[in-house]
């Protein structure tokens, strides 16, 4: 790591430290004292700013404090965070849920408390960290198959035998490097003909994807035989935090079996209320959901046009891709000096070993955004790649 910080100081680039010294709104900030359109920061929804989401934070601050200085385990549990568990299990039609300090924690502690040693975690090749620590920490034996590949899912567990039954198996809704979607049908089908229990990361496709907005699983139709949902409130919802959904009955032995869930303390009332205020709004915000189809189509043909490869069909992430690592680096400092801020990555964090000029697209972008966005990666003076 000091060693590629040592590299883009030489070059005088520093994507990973860049900081925003003001928000402005949730599509604007001041960087390097620069107004820059925000286009890098999962805001999908744009609700940040909601007046009535601040509104519940201010009254939780001043009724409640501003932290729970504990642990759920300990004096950590309050009223509220029991009942976003009761609305979030509600919105998914679940038996129950947890809510966690984190997503990365919600997956820590769910694949923790599913599988131990001598049990086997089948997880996708693309999987985000938080699932490969999950595993880690569950000390079970983990199995990765090909990305967004049922077939070779089904081989794997194929070749577990008896043991395939009750094996975990982990994927996400959308995939946050190319925003593409899993085949959640055919992944329901597969671990349903095997018994083994099926859990979908939705952090990318809450609030942005199916009729209510409860992701790729609403959207396939799967909802129903998806075991557990686990989500953030850090994207769509615009706050921090995460939870698991799901229909078993042992949900409580889950909680408690979970250490990212008892040893951490617990999320803060103003939070907490102002993540089941934008859950009410997110089962109602289709005006924002079309608003946010149409920035992502715009975006995805106004890139395509200028001859860039990009990632998955139009979606909430686009990513544009910008092959070796170097000259993506460049790239990515020239949007930022055109007041354009986007994600990069680099390998070995891509799925592959291209660079990636990762743009999340939000509802709250105006089109004439949308269109400095593309002006930017037009100036890039750049091969295509
Ligand atoms: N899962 C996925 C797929 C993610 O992309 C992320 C965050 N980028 C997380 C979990 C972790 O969420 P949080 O930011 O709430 O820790």
């Amino acid at each position: 790591m000091r060693a590629v910080r040592q590299e883009l100081a030489t070059l005088g680039i520093d994507p990973f430290g860049t900081q925003i010294d003001e928000i402005i709104t949730p599509t604007e900030g001041l960087i390097h004292g620069r107004r820059t359109i925000l286009a890098g920061t999962n805001n999908y929804l744009g609700l940040t700013f909601d007046a009535d989401t601040i509104g519940a934070a201010r009254e939780a601050l001043d009724h409640a404090g501003t932290g729970t200085t504990g642990s759920r385990m300990a004096n950590g549990s309050y009223a509220g965070h029991r009942a976003l568990e009761t609305e979030l299990a509600e919105y998914y039609g679940k038996r129950d849920g947890i809510v966690f300090s984190t997503g990365y924690q919600a997956n820590l502690g769910m694949i923790s408390a599913l599988a131990g040693p001598g049990d086997t975690v089948m997880i996708d090749a693309d999987s985000h960290a938080s699932i490969y620590d999950g595993c880690k920490l569950s000390g079970a034996d983990t199995i990765r198959f090909r990305h967004n590949d049922a077939a070779d899912l089904g081989k794997r567990l194929r070749r577990l035998g008896d043991k395939a039954a009750g094996t975990l198996v982990v994927v996400e809704g959308v995939y946050s490097m190319l925003g593409d979607r899993a085949p959640l049908r055919e992944f329901v089908d597969v671990a349903k003909q095997y018994g083994a229990v099926l859990m979908v990361d939705e952090a990318h496709s809450l609030g942005v994807l199916g009729a209510k907005g409860r992701g790729v699983a609403e959207e396939a139709g799967v909802l129903d035989e998806v075991d557990y949902i686990v989500g953030t409130f850090s994207k769509s919802l615009g706050n921090t935090g995460g939870f698991c959904v799901g229909d078993s009955a042992d949900m409580d032995v889950l909680r408690y079996a979970s250490r990212p869930y008892v040893f951490t303390a617990s999320l803060p009332p103003a939070t907490i209320a102002a993540t089941r205020q934008a859950l009410r709004k997110l089962a109602a915000a289709d005006d924002l959901r079309q608003r946010l189809r149409e920035n992502a189509e715009r975006l995805h043909a106004g890139l395509a046009k200028l001859g860039f490869r990009l990632g998955a069909a139009p979606n909430a992430v686009v990513a544009v891709l910008a092959g070796e690592k170097l000259e993506a680096l460049r790239f990515w400092d020239h949007l930022l000096k055109q007041g354009v801020y986007v994600n990069v990555m680099v390998p070995p964090a891509t799925p592959s070993d291209e660079s990636l000029l990762r743009c999340s697209v939000s509802a709250a972008h105006t089109p004439a955004q949308i269109d400095a966005i593309c002006a930017a990666f037009a100036s890039w003076p750049g091969a295509r790649v």
